[in-house]
């Protein structure tokens, strides 16, 4: 490896390559005299480097006086997102989310459709199987992964395949068809409706004369008992898309661990719709990645890290073993090779696999 250093010449231009960022004087004296974030967006570098330098300089954060809440801030919760009044306030939203919650405010969420509305669209029979299955291949956009933004949010890269297979058996599921499906629990056909959809309880359930037992058709599902069942169409919009939770939480206005448990047993309940893992493995919210291509400078191959991305060079790539910087974009063109994306931590299958080991 270290003998291909000396008999290939440096791929690329010096222009090309960002060596890591040299903190000099100057730099030195904005420490602590505006936010970190503020401070690396103005020098081009990560947030942590600022903290970091911070601390080793020993200088105290940025501190803003605490927040005051006026009649007229407060009069603005529970009338949108709560990322969107944040915006608006010019706060976090964490201090929007709290001072509704002190207040006793609903949260808003204009954008989820109404389950029933769904349902109604999609009606019954579902044509699940009809739909062409996609290919388990997995792809990845570099340029929409997981990572800190730079003021706006992530591109959508919704897959509507996914979307529209999940609503329409989430409608099946939800039917107030009256015909009795076969039973969960002994899988048996002698099944009677047991009781028709009322005010408290909109879904039929039936009985089976098999086995003794009630059910209705979320029984036996990881979708039965599941909280928030409304947000369903909202969050399955998310699930194609390769954000982290804590975005996927920010979009819904919800807690991270709500964003985790539906993640999981809606992958569970795609394994059990579809046992090839076909449509289970489109499910790329809050997977994490790692790039692999050989390096332009040391020309060593195989994996290298991210390092964060900017509004020139666009995603950049720091490569361990010369501990140099370079984006994709110069990167991929100089040694005409795509950089290659491998799952280095999926969350979601990693759960779905030790339950199935441990059952
Ligand atoms: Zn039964
Ligand atoms: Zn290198």
């Amino acid at each position: 490896m270290i003998a291909m250093i000396s008999s290939k010449r440096p791929l690329l231009t010096s222009s090309a390559i960002r060596r890591q960022f040299v903190w000099t004087g100057e730099a030195d004296t904005l420490l602590g005299a505006a936010s970190d974030q503020t401070i690396a967006t103005q020098l081009g570098v990560s947030k942590a480097s600022v903290g970091g330098r911070r601390r080793q300089l020993g200088i105290a954060s940025f501190c803003t006086s605490p927040l005051v809440w006026t009649a007229e801030m407060e009069a603005h919760l529970g009338t949108d997102l709560d990322t969107v009044i944040a915006k608006k306030l010019g706060v976090n939203r964490q201090q929007v989310f709290r001072r509704r919650h002190q207040l006793g405010i609903a949260a808003n969420r204009p954008y989820s459709e109404q389950l029933t509305n769904i349902v109604a669209k999609v009606g019954f029979p579902s044509v699940l199987s009809e739909l062409s299955a996609a290919p388990t291949e997995r792809h990845f956009l570099i340029d929409q992964l997981q990572f800190r933004r730079f003021g706006g949010g992530f591109p959508d890269s919704e897959d509507k395949t996914l979307t529209v297979y999940l609503e329409q058996a989430l409608a099946e599921v939800y039917s107030k068809n009256l015909h009795p499906p076969a039973c969960p629990h002994c899988f048996s056909r002698r099944t009677i409706l047991a009781a028709r959809p009322r005010a408290n309880e909109p879904k039929p359930s039936f009985f089976c004369k098999t086995c003794d037992r009630r059910f209705n058709r979320l029984t036996g599902t990881p979708l039965a008992r599941l909280r928030y069942a409304e947000l369903m169409p909202a969050f399955f919009r998310l699930l194609s898309q390769q954000l982290p939770y804590e975005d996927a939480a920010r979009r819904l206005n919800v807690y991270v661990p709500l964003i985790r448990n539906w993640a999981k047993k809606i992958r569970q309940w795609l394994l059990q719709l579809d046992p090839s893992g076909e449509w289970e493995a489109k499910v790329r919210l809050g997977i994490k990645l790692r790039p692999h291509l050989r390096c332009p400078r040391c020309d060593v191959p195989g994996e290298k890290r991210f390092f964060g991305r900017d509004a020139v060079h666009g995603r950049k790539l720091l490569c361990p073993a010369c501990n140099t910087s370079f984006s994709v974009k110069d990167a991929e063109r100089l040694l005409q090779q795509k950089v290659r994306l491998e799952v280095l931590y999926d969350p979601g299958k990693a759960e779905v696999d030790s339950e199935a080991k441990n059952s």
